[in-house]
């Protein structure tokens, strides 16, 4: 014969409590896993994101430095000294300095 609790026999109401608290485990077991998933895609795009930064960056200054050189060569007097290439020194206005000899000179404006 049942113990009765509330009008339903004891066993019932423990059967229904166990299933309560199984779903309750399983409900916060998947909520769990949902956010450990969603925090290793966010570490990995956070991963990717640094990469492709960095990749951007080097893109940059690898062409900062192909305009600095063209600039450098199509601003560039010959010197009179040893005939070599003198780019202009940045910021001057209009001095040059020969990297074969050393020799500065005025010439042409290049800058402000
Ligand atoms: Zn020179």
């Amino acid at each position: 014969m049942d113990y009765m609790c509330c009008g339903l026999p004891i066993a019932a109401l423990l059967v229904t409590i166990a299933v309560l608290l199984l779903a309750k485990y399983l409900r916060e077991a998947e909520s769990k896993r949902q956010r450990d998933i969603a925090e290793r895609q966010r570490q990995e795009n956070n991963v990717r994101q640094r990469e492709i930064d960095k990749r951007n960056r080097e893109i940059e200054e690898q062409q900062w430095q192909a305009a600095w050189e063209f600039a450098q060569k199509t601003l560039a007097l010959t010197c009179r000294r040893c005939q070599a290439l003198a780019p202009p020194i940045p910021d001057t206005g209009n001095r040059y300095r020969c990297p074969s000899c050393g020799n500065q000179f005025a010439g042409a404006r290049h800058s402000q």
